[in-house]
């Protein structure tokens, strides 16, 4: 990399460590041409992808959303919220591992619904049924012409 005190080409690496419990390589460089010392880190990229959602408009990903999700599936649930950390866990690493800059929501909520149906079976089908009506816009006319369509209680 350009020495940043007099902007020539080659620098050399003369120092490199794992700091930050290995996380970062910090890395001693010298410049040939002016002999400056400077230091530089590298660190993974673990930027989680941005959401498209169904209108087109993008939004940061929201963990907490994520988890609110699995919460109210599995309100009253017997499943452990370790493993409802795993899952989500789990999801993120899938969402980085895409290596897009940006993903559909739709994705998500496809994973969120992987997860639950091993997880729980009544979360699935609860968040199954309101996932789909909302994604799924004729399938949801269907539902509300069928639930028309039935003869009132009264
Ligand atoms: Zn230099």
């Amino acid at each position: 990399m350009h020495c940043p005190f007099c902007a020539a080409d080659d620098t050399k690496v003369i120092d490199s460590r794992l700091v930050a419990e290995g996380d970062q390589i910090r890395r001693r460089r010298e410049c040939l041409s002016c002999s400056e010392r400077f230091t530089t880190y590298e660190v993974a990229e673990l930027v989680m992808p941005r959401m498209i959602k169904q209108d087109g408009s993008r939004e940061p990903f929201d963990e907490n959303k994520l988890r609110a999700g699995f919460l109210r599936a599995l309100e009253k649930r017997p499943v452990s919220v370790e493993r409802i950390e795993a899952v989500i866990n789990q999801i993120k690493n899938a969402l980085r591992a895409t290596g897009e800059r940006e993903v559909k929501s739709l994705v998500v909520g496809e994973l969120v619904m992987e997860h639950l149906k091993q997880l729980d079976q009544v979360a699935y089908v609860r968040f199954a049924s309101v996932y789909r009506s909302f994604q799924d816009l004729s399938e949801f006319r269907d539902e509300l012409e069928r639930l028309e369509a039935e003869p009132s209680a009264s």
